[in-house]
């Protein structure tokens, strides 16, 4: 598919002090776009200046919510150069979450290619500060102006960019974690391995409910037994216990996170077991009495990675290392980071220069 790049006639002027830059509020210039039609397929792929759409009310992602979106950066290297990580894992997962929500899978050399050049040409956006990046926005509507419950026959599929701020702007603190045994996020056969934009809804409850309660983030358990860890918040989770790493395998509920991924393989790469397994509550909480959970620690694009402090569940709160951020996870935050900005060799081959 031929890619189309429309003239800008006014950019924007680009934020002056990248300390005050925070997540997800400022777009750059331009957007890439692309349209779908059952029968054509995708068309009409283009680079346009960043700006509103035009959608009919009864455009079906506004009342079924059939959309995907995923979430990658761009991070600015010391020589200057623009590097993605792992992109092309997150166009796999953009079409896996497709065919799990009935919606057109999109070409993955053509989709990661139509990426870089858009960043490419947005290259001045991508802020220098130590922990700033360019954000990556993936998306994809179903457009139909139907009411009827079925799939869309078309559709939008496009990618934005906010140059966001350092996630750790108080520094590498870790956080209060509520374990929710009331509120679920996902359940077996639903749709909690998709990145779409209904699980993130439906998780709002819960976290407005842990935040006026003073927690930072809630833990969601599985849903049939109340029982087993799945994620927090929008983050895959890793306990350190008896000096292995125990996460939750991937079994259909929990999202299968890039940065969970690598974060795994780091760990064995410093000769650490790993190991996905079911992990109940009682597990976790018993570690921590006893001190043998030495570390825990969430996993995701926008923290990277995010030490847990202490977790409430009903009336206990039990706190893991003391409070402190632990060795491995430091770290694993050290090693990632370097490798994603280009301070450390990069031996998995997960960075694409653009
Ligand atoms: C995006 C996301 C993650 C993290 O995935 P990464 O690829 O590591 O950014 C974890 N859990 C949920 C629910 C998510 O939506």
């Amino acid at each position: 598919m031929e890619l189309k790049t429309l003239p800008l006639s006014h950019p924007k002027t680009k934020p002056q002090d990248e300390g005050k830059l925070n997540f997800g509020q400022i777009f750059t210039d331009r957007m890439f776009v692309m349209e779908y039609q059952a029968g054509k397929g995708w068309h009409s792929a283009r680079i346009e200046p960043y700006g509103p759409f035009s959608l009919d009310p009864a455009s079906a992602v506004l009342h079924y919510a059939q959309e995907i979106f995923e979430g990658l950066k761009a991070y600015r290297h010391p020589d200057g150069k623009i590097a993605l990580f792992r992109p092309a894992d997150n166009i796999k997962r953009f079409n896996c979450s497709a065919t799990r929500m009935c919606m057109p899978e999109v070409d993955e050399e053509f989709f990661l290619s139509a990426i870089k050049e858009l960043v490419r040409l947005e290259a001045d956006w991508v802020p220098h500060n130590e922990g700033t990046s360019l954000y990556i926005r993936p998306t994809m509507i179903a457009t139909d102006p139907y009411l009827g419950v079925k799939p869309s026959d078309t559709y939008l599929c496009y990618v934005i960019l906010s140059p966001v701020g350092a996630y750790y702007k108080g520094g590498f603190s870790p956080v209060k974690i509520w374990i929710s045994d009331q509120f679920v996020r996902s359940a077996p056969g639903g749709t909690g391995e998709a990145k779409t934009g209904g699980n993130y809804a439906a998780s709002l409850r819960a976290s407005m409910e842990a935040a006026a309660k003073g927690f930072d983030q809630v833990l969601w358990l599985d849903a049939v037994e109340r029982k087993y860890v799945e994620e927090v918040g929008s983050m895959n989770i890793c306990f350190y216990l008896d000096g292995k790493v125990i996460t939750s395998p991937l079994h259909g509920t929990i999202l299968d996170g890039i940065t969970r991924r690598s974060i795994l393989t780091l760990i064995k790469d410093m000769g650490i077991e790993v190991e996905e397994r079911a992990l109940s509550v009682d597990e976790i909480l018993e570690g921590a009495r006893t001190g043998r959970l030495k570390e825990a620690f969430g996993t995701g694009t926008a923290a990277v990675v995010s030490p847990v402090g202490q977790f409430t569940y009903r009336d206990e709160t039990v706190s893991v290392g003391d409070n402190q951020v632990g060795e491995l996870t430091l770290k694993l935050y050290e090693t990632l980071t370097g490798i994603q900005y280009g301070q450390r060799n990069d031996p998995h081959g997960w960075i694409e220069l653009i």
